[in-house]
């Protein structure tokens, strides 16, 4: 394709075309959105058992969690 085509105005053709693809796009970007946020919350069984801290904790001191245990044996356990 000659560079000169690249700025040549669009065909009702080519158009029609990309109009009829973000018609297409749209629902399936929605429905991509939609798994992830499900997918991103955690779980019953995660938030029950220990909310992960912020990641810079001396792995010695007590939980910032709450459990009254070290954090590396808390929720720093790898
Ligand atoms: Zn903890």
């Amino acid at each position: 394709m000659p560079m000169n085509d690249l700025f040549a105005p669009l065909t009702d053709a080519e158009l029609k075309e990309i109009r009829q693809r973000q018609a297409e796009i749209e629902p399936a970007v929605r429905a991509i959105h939609a798994y992830w946020l499900v997918a991103r919350m955690p779980t019953a069984s995660q938030s029950a058992t220990c909310i992960r801290p912020e990641p810079k904790v001396v792995r010695n001191d007590r939980c910032p969690c709450g459990s009254g245990k070290r954090h590396k044996k808390c929720c720093g356990v790898r």
